[in-house]
């Protein structure tokens, strides 16, 4: 290693540590060492990892150094990344933030994180979320809540809130999360960072431990458009271990980023700007419209989802009929936890689920399972079924009038650690928003736009499936004109 270690300003997106990793003025090597010591110092404050995976990522570092002293490399190259510790990583433990899998190392790489390998990005760690997905402000996660960078007393979102967090703290540039319901764009907005979500079979889910299989996308977080896109390009693309990913061309998501607002059409649903809304959050999502506008997008505000108001319930008879699906391999027997001195397997098996399930996540296993019952699957499933596919076919209407449709990513900004705790209800509702995008399959991206009381505030835009390029246009542009996204947390601790 040099003796004279440059100062490394931690503030820099990806695409700027990858300039100065190919002019040599740091190394990968020691980018990541000094990766490794912020986020040492963050998990104290945040608790945003579960695992921090320092040998790896040296090793990483070192292999990309090499990569990158023969002028060879992609954009990640060297680069340091966070991974929501619901992928799989080889050898590493990845616990999905519950005791059941508390310890378990699985045998393979998601495919993600093998793509990532392939770039050369650097993996720093494993970052904390809700226990498997489930949540949306971290405080399921069987490793303690993670904490707000911007106030320590507020959650960061979730279910990817770690994720969030860390890229949000300066930790890292970029983070991996996944998405069910608004698990990326919802702590991307209460952390004031960019969060994409993609469209479902846009990215490999192979080897992400199983929430809700029919509405969950793995998906980039960062401090700037550029970088997620980047990020996406990286992750995105058919894979042949995960039959619902499709065959669709990865398309160049920067091509157009020149164009800025020209000719965009953008829709504004009125039912996303209901009673539910914080009057502050409107207000600032309103002048967003205006700058919009201003800058040269049309704006139609005649655009309707009407059955969005059924998107919620419906939601939540969907994701927990999934989860109860996935989770029943979840018995003590092959691996995870497992219950041992019982009488009977009965006992064994349900001292195993007892003790390694939390609170929430029992709580979906049983209205899954409900709903999945005889007699009651087509009072709730099926309804449930058919209300998502009237959702799929009003935002195929309204997208077939504008190019894309934009919304308040959360109806409020990050709300106190135990405000929601024992409230599931009023916990769900901070994904009004962000979850009939996954109920129709379609990409979103959150960006920040603006403050309430020193807190982020999210744009949501939603866009045609496999349209994610005119999203990280439309995006790309607006952060050009705001700036927004570079305010930063600090001042705060
Ligand atoms: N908060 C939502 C839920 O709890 C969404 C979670 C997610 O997107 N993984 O189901």
């Amino acid at each position: 290693m040099d003796s004279a270690v440059p100062e490394i300003d931690l503030n820099r997106t990806a695409r700027e540590h990858a300039a100065a990793l190919r002019v040599g003025e740091y190394t990968s090597r020691q980018l990541t060492e000094a990766t490794l010591s912020q986020i040492r110092s963050e998990q104290d404050l945040f608790n945003t990892y579960i695992t921090i995976t320092e040998e790896l990522a040296l090793q990483q570092a070192e292999a990309a150094d090499d990569r990158l002293s023969t002028g060879e490399g992609d954009p990640l190259t060297g680069v340091p990344i966070g991974v929501k510790d619901l992928l799989s990583t080889k050898g590493i433990p990845t616990s999905a933030g519950s005791r059941m899998l508390e310890g378990y190392r699985p045998t393979f790489n998601c495919t993600v994180v093998d793509r990532l390998q392939q770039s050369g990005a650097v993996i720093v760690g494993k970052t904390n979320l809700d226990e498997f997905a489930m949540g949306s402000s971290n405080e399921h996660s069987a490793f303690g809540p993670v904490r707000n960078p911007w106030d320590t007393t507020r959650v960061p979102g979730g279910s990817s809130g770690g994720s969030a967090a860390t890229v949000a703290a300066r930790g890292v540039p970029l983070s991996l999360g996944t998405d069910t319901g608004g698990s990326i764009r919802q702590p991307a907005a209460l952390c004031g960072v960019v969060g994409l979500k993609p469209t479902y079979g846009r990215v490999s889910r192979y080897g992400v431990i199983a929430f809700a299989s029919s509405l969950e996308q793995v998906g980039p977080f960062g401090r700037d458009v550029h970088d997620v896109a980047d990020l996406l390009t990286t992750i995105a693309g058919q894979d042949s271990l995960d039959s619902t990913t499709v065959p669709e061309p990865v398309p160049d998501y920067k091509a157009g980023f020149e164009r800025g607002f020209e000719g965009l059409r953008v829709g504004v649903p009125a039912e996303f700007f209901g009673s539910g809304l914080d009057e502050s959050v409107r207000s600032v999502v309103e002048t967003a419209i205006e700058r919009f506008e201003t800058a040269g997008a049309s704006i139609d505000r005649s655009v309707e989802i009407p059955t969005v108001q059924a998107a919620l319930p419906a939601y939540y008879i969907i994701a927990p009929s999934e989860a109860s699906a996935n989770l029943a391999r979840y018995d003590g027997v092959k691996y995870g936890y497992s219950f041992k001195d019982g009488e009977s397997v009965d006992e064994e098996m349900s001292m195993t689920r007892g003790y390694g399930f939390g609170d929430e996540v029992k709580r979906r296993i049983m209205i899954g399972t409900y709903a999945l019952s005889a007699g009651y699957y087509d009072a709730y499933y099926l309804k449930a079924q058919k209300v998502r596919t009237l959702i799929r076919q009003e935002f195929a209407m309204a997208l077939s009038k504008c190019d894309l449709l934009l919304t308040p990513t959360t109806p409020s900004v990050a709300f106190a650690l135990g405000e929601k705790i024992e409230a599931p209800y009023e916990m769900y509702l901070s994904d009004l928003y962000t979850l009939p995008v996954n109920i129709a399959g379609n990409p979103a991206i959150s960006v920040p736009c603006g403050f309430v009381q020193g807190l982020p505030v999210g744009l949501h835009l939603i866009g045609r499936p496999f349209d994610e390029a005119t999203l990280l246009r439309a995006a790309n542009a607006y952060q050009e004109e705001t700036h927004w996204h570079e305010q930063a947390p600090q001042s705060k601790y």
